[in-house]
């Protein structure tokens, strides 16, 4: 049986990827080969790959405005170095936004390239809220902040608005939620989230922000030979870009950000009001900062953890437990999580509920 996949990453995608992307292991465009044998500069990968940047940009509204789509190997993580290398200037400083593991993995990359300003951190409070009413200084080379933090389940809701270029780690809430991409320098966001396999990872770029540093840079850490060399600079990841080039279709035929944006709202607020009203549980982010990506919530008398792990499990839901820097559960409804998976795990909540009193 299918299961009701709720892991925080790698994490659900559409059916329909799933047997799109089978079917071109065995056989590719009907070209008698694998995708996972085929040349990256054969013509019809080639075409993926630039279908796949234009999509991108299309969907984001970003077209003809100066911006560059790429696909990078070494995750999420490696941004967190590259982003520094590419844009934090010889005896310049960098602003972040300390609101999770994944920020705070950001800073400790960027302090090997220079300044580093933290300009707020909701830390003390385990990262349970997203800080507000801070000053980014009108000098710093580009403000650095994580869009939705997977792990706290904390997702922010009005953005900076400065002068500085945006640097945003948007990996967990890519593509869930209409914004105004072109207030951002870069956009960064692994493929495992919420578009694709482990393996990739989608940057999008405002062309005007690079070769301003004055250092030099290793080939493969530098934005710009990936931009200039159409993301083939080196063998791309082959299958994960094919494999996120299917979930972009399948969002654009699907009405694109706006209507994967109507159906997260609804599974969300479906979730939120049963922890809300079920006496059982809690939430552990601050209502305000909610995510609309990633659930956190706790049962407030763990000893109904067996029963209820029982119930989830048995009901065919998977990837429930919260972090271990967090505990308690974590619901992960992505784009590709249908509302009816949501109920079913509302269903269960309830079941526990009627079983104890
Ligand atoms: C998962 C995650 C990362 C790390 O991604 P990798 O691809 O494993 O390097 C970074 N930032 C956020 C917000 C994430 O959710």
């Amino acid at each position: 049986m299918k299961k009701h996949n709720f892991s925080a990453g790698p994490s659900i995608l559409p059916q329909e990827v799933f047997e799109k992307s089978a079917q071109a292991i065995l056989d590719f465009n009907g070209s008698g080969l694998s995708i996972l044998e085929i040349s990256h500069r054969s013509k019809d990968f080639v075409a993926v790959m630039d279908e796949a940047r234009a999509l991108v940009l299309e969907l984001m509204g970003l077209t003809g405005k100066g911006y560059h789509a790429i696909f990078l190997g070494g995750g999420a993580s490696l941004e967190f170095a590259r982003v520094p290398y590419n844009l934090l200037k010889e005896g310049g400083k960098a602003a972040y936004l300390d609101t999770g593991t994944w920020a705070a993995a950001a800073i400790k990359e960027a302090k090997f390239f220079g300044q580093t300003e933290v300009i707020a951190s909701s830390k003390a409070d385990n990262y349970s809220y997203i800080p507000k009413g801070y000053t980014i200084p009108a000098d710093a080379d580009y403000f650095h902040y994580t869009s939705n933090n997977t792990i706290f389940g904390t997702q922010m809701q009005q953005f900076p608005d400065t002068d500085v270029p945006l640097v945003c780690d948007m990996s967990s809430d890519i593509f869930s939620r209409q914004l105004d991409f072109s207030k951002f320098g870069i956009i960064y966001a692994g493929a495992q989230k919420n578009m694709g396999p482990a393996g990739a990872t989608l940057l999008v770029i405002k062309e005007e922000l690079l070769g301003k540093t004055g250092r030099a840079i290793p080939s493969m850490l530098d934005y710009k030979q990936h931009i200039d060399k159409e993301s083939m600079y080196n063998t791309p990841p082959v299958f994960a870009v094919y494999t996120s080039y299917l979930t972009l279709q399948w969002l654009k035929n699907n009405g694109g950000i706006a209507a994967a944006e109507a159906k997260n709202n609804a599974k969300a607020e479906l979730l939120y009001n049963e922890i809300d009203r079920n006496p059982l549980f809690v939430g552990t982010a601050k209502t305000e900062d909610r995510s609309k990506m990633n659930v956190c919530f706790l049962l407030k008398d763990e000893a109904h953890t067996e029963q209820f792990d029982k119930l989830w499990k048995a009901a065919g839901i998977s990837g429930l437990p919260g972090h271990r820097s967090v505990g308690g559960y974590r619901a992960s409804i992505y784009n590709a999580m249908p509302i009816e998976s949501v109920q079913v795990l509302v269903d269960a909540m309830q079941e526990l509920e009627k079983s104890i009193q």
